[in-house]
């Protein structure tokens, strides 16, 4: 048995209990203010002196008023300590995850590059039909979105539903369309789309136990309008069930795999890291590096200030999100050219990325659904059929 379900039943139950003081803590307050008024609430200073020389009365409410001290100060602190019990559940969730999961490899390169000569060879329309009708092949049944405002393409939206136990579920995406008919687009981001199609396939074959949601973005380069029209299109609440994404842009050449941050040391509230005009998520990043440590596969961060992708229409509608791509000396190779051409992509390192995603978005949704469960846990007993379930 893992030996890291010792440590989160422990964080569990702690977390639970926390929140069940928070409550008692709550009613006790409210309780002691109430008992202190019908006392008289008296002044320190009249300590045996304007009421009468009442100094019994007076003691009491002395006693009271330091009680209700104690209580304020308790209740003050609790939140900070159960927040402090939540991110050791959430760090113990993730080293499961990662302790649980395999290295299989599981992007068959060929296929990727077929992806990626079709794709080329097309506009932006038969972009988004290629897209579509490649999910339709591998038995999938798709959602196409049009992006309205004039743009060329569609959304195309896939679902894999490996968990039915959960409407949870995680999402990876990539635009499919290019900056213009002069460039064919194959890092810039056929790269990316042949990967979300790959993980499509290997999710089929290899069954885990997840769900899924693959959403090809178009109109990205014209400033992000595929994921804007994506996130509006979102019913209500939705993102509480999208646990997180990894977006995929330009990932088919450069020996440098890394995830945008900001150029701020520090996260932003601690969650988020800036970069350019948005952030990406923090915990995700370090996600994406954890499970990079077990394939072998280093990932580093990317201070990168110039330019957005589609994590962030995603982030702005709470949506916890990454973006990964590669460089060549700090620079996305042949960048917006004529040159971008399928020659230039290095099958394994572009397949290195698709299965750095797929084993990073599992171990996503199994720590976080550990977690999630866990919190939401009504008693002690609770907890332990949920632990037991797990194992
Ligand atoms: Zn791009």
């Amino acid at each position: 048995m893992n030996e890291l379900y010792a440590p989160i039943r422990e964080d569990a139950v702690a977390l639970y209990e926390g929140r069940q003081r928070l409550g008692e803590l709550e009613t006790l307050y409210e309780a002691k203010q109430v008992e202190l008024k019908n006392a008289g609430n008296f002044r320190e200073r009249n300590l045996g002196g304007l009421f009468g020389g009442d100094k019994e009365k007076a003691r009491t409410c002395k006693g009271l008023k330091g009680e209700l001290n104690d209580l304020f100060n308790e209740k003050y602190d609790q939140p900070s300590v159960i927040n402090g019990t939540r991110q050791r559940l959430y760090g113990h969730s993730r080293k499961l995850a990662y302790s649980e999961g395999t290295d299989e490899r599981v992007i068959d390169k060929d296929r990727s590059l077929g992806h990626i000569k079709e794709l080329a060879s097309r506009d932006n329309d038969g972009r988004s039909s290629y897209m579509a009708d490649s999910f339709r092949d591998l038995g999938y049944e798709v959602k196409e979105q049009s992006i309205g405002g004039y743009h060329p393409g569609a959304n195309v939206i896939a679902e894999y539903k490996g968990d039915p136990s959960s409407d949870r579920y995680v999402l990876v995406t990539a635009h499919a369309d290019k900056v213009s008919n002069f460039c064919p687009g194959a890092n810039d981001n056929a790269s990316g789309s042949s990967l979300i199609l790959e993980l499509a396939r290997a999710a089929k074959e290899n069954g885990p136990k997840v769900n899924m949601r693959f959403v090809s973005f178009g109109a990205e380069e014209t400033g992000l309008n595929g994921s804007k029209a994506y996130v509006r299109s979102m019913p209500d609440r939705e993102n509480a069930k999208a646990i997180g994404a990894i977006n995929l842009d330009s990932v088919g050449a450069g020996n440098q795999l890394s995830v945008l941050i900001s150029h701020a040391q520090s996260g932003f509230d601690g969650y988020s890291e800036y970069v350019g005009t948005g952030y990406t998520t923090k915990w995700v990043n370090e996600l994406i590096e954890g499970t990079g440590k077990r394939l072998g596969i280093p990932v580093q961060r990317m201070d990168w200030s110039r330019g957005n992708s589609d994590h962030d229409p995603l982030i702005r509608n709470d949506i916890p999100a990454t973006t990964l791509l590669r460089r060549q000396n700090g620079r996305i190779p042949n960048y917006h050219s004529e040159s971008d051409k399928p020659e230039g992509i290095n099958p394994d390192q572009l397949a290195e990325v698709g299965d750095l995603s797929y084993h990073s978005l599992i171990d996503m949704y199994r720590s976080r659904n550990v977690y999630s469960n866990l919190t939401g846990a009504k008693s002690v007993e609770d907890i332990d059929t949920l632990l037991e379930q797990m194992k």
